[in-house]
């Protein structure tokens, strides 16, 4: 696990309950308040992901805790939902165990992540040794 002070995820809150906006498919995270502000005020809407005015009734919000994004220790590429090309963010390890299970991603013992090719190479690896 990295140490590096990473600042915590903005999201995008409603005004009436506090709860976080979602675009349909998922809770968008933003590094700054000012790009969260930037997609509040119509930005995303005019790049054609939403309707415009989606989230018009919306506060940018500082989340309390740093989100965990799963990075393959082997490549170094960062979990990702499939040609989304965006990270995924989780709040628990055992949130991200169990989402990037289902993508053939495994854990090692060392509590290090494998993406699914690095797995499959591995254990490629491991079979051609052991012959
Ligand atoms: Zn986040
Ligand atoms: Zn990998």
């Amino acid at each position: 696990m990295s140490s590096s002070a990473v600042e915590n995820c903005w999201i995008l809150a409603y005004d009436s309950d506090g709860t976080q906006a979602d675009n349909g498919e998922f809770v968008p995270h933003f590094t700054t308040e000012a790009e969260a502000r930037k997609r509040a005020d119509g930005a995303w809407a005019a790049e054609g992901g939403v309707a415009p005015g989606y989230f018009a009734y919306t506060t940018p919000r500082q989340l309390d805790q740093p989100c965990l994004i799963v990075k393959c220790g082997c490549c170094g590429k960062a979990y990702d939902e499939e040609g989304e090309g965006r990270s995924v963010h989780f709040e628990t390890v055992e949130d991200a165990r169990a989402v990037v299970a289902e993508d053939e991603w495994t854990v090692l013992e060392d509590g290090t992540y494998r993406c699914e090719p690095c797995t499959v190479a591995a254990e490629l690896s491991g079979e051609a040794a052991s012959r």
